[in-house]
């Protein structure tokens, strides 16, 4: 299970696939990205099995490209390994696309007071969250940022989050809690992993991320914030591999 997200780039698709393959030795048994381009297609693709599997229908589909993409290597804990309970999953009005590792606790009650049944697809934990906050979005009128926030102060559990909202194509919102998660800095991109081995081969400058808190990553910059929405100020650091 890991997750991984790159921004700014020409085509981000292979350097996600490259980054999950990294990310192999945490163990999975589905793989899925979604990608997209300001003003063009948005693509979401993924499967139950390995990598390679993933590869193959990404190649099926044909030109898979974009600017911005998360992707994501599932060990199942809530819904058996199949297709549809791959992530990323996309919200019931087809706006938000989420990837996430961990184990959301209270995923029953958030099933019974917010989601509407005919609205899931799968039997995850994580596809209650991705309703949880387009629904918020839609009936309080919150941006993807508030809405995403205030959903993170409803979701209790372990959660390396990363979020893409497609009225804002030049945006990745990422949080953590209790799973890892790492925001990568590149000359003209950023990104974010589970481990610096997912991608490492793009850039050695990374950014750790503390527990609930909450990230927006541009091509451009970063900016970490807490649940309360208190900027922090963070370096990041160089990371080199060790045999
Ligand atoms: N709990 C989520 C699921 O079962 C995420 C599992 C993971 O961390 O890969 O889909």
């Amino acid at each position: 299970c890991g997750i991984v997200g790159l921004i700014g780039l020409e085509n981000v698709t292979e350097g996600l696939v490259n980054g999950l393959s990294h990310l192999e030795y945490r163990g999975y048994d589905s793989a899925g990205v979604y990608v997209d381009t300001p003003g063009a297609m948005s693509f979401t693709v993924k499967t139950k099995g390995r990598i390679n599997d993933l590869r193959e229908e990404i190649e099926k589909t044909g030109d898979v490209t974009g600017f911005r993409g998360i992707g994501h290597t599932r060990w199942a804990t809530h819904g058996k390994p199949k297709t549809e309970n791959a992530h990323p999953h996309t919200s019931y009005n087809g706006r938000f696309v989420l990837v996430h590792n961990g184990v959301i606790e209270n995923f029953k009650e958030i099933k019974d007071n917010y989601i509407n049944d005919e609205w899931l697809q799968g039997e995850t934990d994580t596809e209650m969250i991705v309703h949880l906050v387009a629904k918020i979005a839609e009936e309080e009128n919150l941006s993807a940022k508030d809405a995403f926030k205030k959903a993170l102060t409803i979701v209790e559990g372990s959660y390396a989050f990363a979020l893409a909202d497609k009225e804002e194509p030049e945006v990745l919102y990422v949080a953590k809690n209790k799973s890892p998660l790492l925001v990568a800095s590149g000359e003209d991109f950023n990104g974010v992993c589970s481990d610096a081995l997912a991608l490492i081969e793009l850039t050695n400058q990374f950014v750790e991320i503390n527990d609930k808190e909450m990230v927006t990553v541009t091509k451009e910059g970063i900016m970490i914030e807490d649940l309360a929405g208190q900027v922090q100020e963070r370096k990041a650091i160089e990371f080199s591999i060790t045999a």
